[in-house]
């Protein structure tokens, strides 16, 4: 009998009943607005930004509209100029480099290792084009922190984390975003938490809390935020910062300070599925399992392995057979970006030189989204799945 699965790769779990009900209360008493406040109420979004500082152990939060706002938003506080060139990783999300060149700035891509991680070699050689590293943890593949920071800081090159696939995720007990300047996250429905939209950054400096605070339009109303420095840091920075309205709502915040709560449950439960998963296509012939450094603390919602080498032919096929029997991958080496599958070739505003090794790796990339609503026995049987199909083609290749 050929197995199939039939569950979704999309389908989110619902809000939690908590989240629920503190929002029904948000659009019962009107004041959406985070500035909208009554006499000594700390907002939603204010207590949000305190409870997710606390969690993470930064002096300072502030909840944004996006996860991209965010990385916008830092890279205007450090103070890239139009113009100034910003490092970033070939393997990523096109939010990543659309950031930067929504502030007029022009993305140099850094490639990828075979560990999916930023190629610190590489990094090395381009450390001199420019003040700052936007770093991607894409699809929560951490590198090594602690050399990336040495070199970066070596080279007073400041670090701002995109940890749009790590939060809750840390490198040797240091919660991911916290190595760099600033730390950015999405909570945008397909990340770890899920306010349809919705964003943080982080950071301990205050003046940079503060510009940030003034960026995403404060008006003059910063005293009303919690997790955020005393308002002297404001003293000139307020006469001297454009407002680019970006704020989070009441609600949204509403909606995820449970989930904020419960993040380390939910890792762990990403983490029970994620290594279902990888145990069963352990040792599948022709494919590469992504081995986690022993410093990674990991959250396992997506999963990568490689089919290294492979034609692009053979690799069509493990993914449309595939999704015949229900199991929905995504392939980062397919010349046309599909869905979310663009690689730093694809943004044609942002003109690269090709990276011979990123490239290989880039070809034999397969994605797979890992939804909560997904069962361990239902991870068994899509690693059979991929296994099998990945086997069979795998064989007449080597046949
Ligand atoms: C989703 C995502 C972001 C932020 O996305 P928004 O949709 O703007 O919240 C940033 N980086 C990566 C790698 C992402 O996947």
């Amino acid at each position: 009998m050929t197995e199939r699965f039939t569950g979704s790769f999309t389908q989110q779990e619902p809000i939690p009943e908590a989240g629920i009900e503190a929002a029904i209360a948000v659009m019962r008493h009107g004041r959406l607005h985070r500035y909208n406040t009554a006499d000594g109420e700390a907002s939603e979004t204010a207590l949000l930004e305190q409870e997710f500082a606390a969690q993470v152990g930064a002096q300072y939060c502030l909840a944004v509209a996006s996860g991209g706002y965010a990385m916008a938003t830092a890279l205007r506080a450090v103070g890239v100029q139009a113009g100034e060139k910003v490092l970033s990783n070939a393997f990523t999300l096109a939010p990543v480099p659309g950031a930067i060149a929504s502030i007029g700035a022009v993305p140099v891509f850094v490639g990828v290792t075979d560990s999916l991680t930023i190629d610190l070699d590489d990094l090395a050689g381009k450390l001199d084009e420019a003040k700052v590293l936007l770093l991607s943890h894409m699809r929560g593949h951490i590198c090594d922190m602690d050399r990336l920071m040495a070199m970066c800081n070596a080279a007073s090159v400041t670090v701002i984390e995109d940890c749009a696939h790590t939060m809750g995720a840390a490198w040797d007990g240091i919660a991911s975003g916290r190595h760099g300047a600033i730390g950015c996250y999405s909570c945008q429905t397909y990340k770890h938490v899920n306010s349809g939209e919705g964003g943080f950054l982080i950071t301990d400096d205050p003046r940079l809390a503060a510009k940030s605070i003034m960026l995403s339009g404060s008006y003059m109303l910063f005293e009303r935020h919690v997790a955020a420095p005393p308002k002297e840091a404001f003293d000139d920075i307020k006469y001297h910062t454009p407002n680019i309205s970006g704020r989070m709502d009441n609600l949204r915040a509403a909606i995820l300070r449970p989930q904020i709560a419960d993040l380390a449950t939910q890792c762990q439960r990403w983490n029970d599925r994620y290594y279902a998963l990888e145990t069963g296509l352990r040792d599948t012939p022709g494919l590469t399992v992504i081995d986690r450094p022993e410093a990674e603390t990991i959250v396992g919602s997506s999963i990568q392995f490689l089919l290294l080498d492979w034609a692009g032919s053979a690799v069509r096929e493990v993914v449309a057979r595939c999704a015949a029997r229900g199991v929905e991958l995504k392939w980062f080496g397919a010349a046309e970006p599909v869905a979310f599958t663009s690689r730093y070739d694809s943004w044609r505003y942002a003109p690269s030189k090709p990276m011979a090794a990123s490239d290989r790796v880039l070809a034999g990339i397969v994605d797979m989204r890992v939804p909560l609503t997904f069962s361990l026995e239902d991870c068994a049987l899509i690693a059979r799945i991929i296994r099998d199909e990945v086997t069979r083609i795998n064989n007449r290749m080597t046949a």
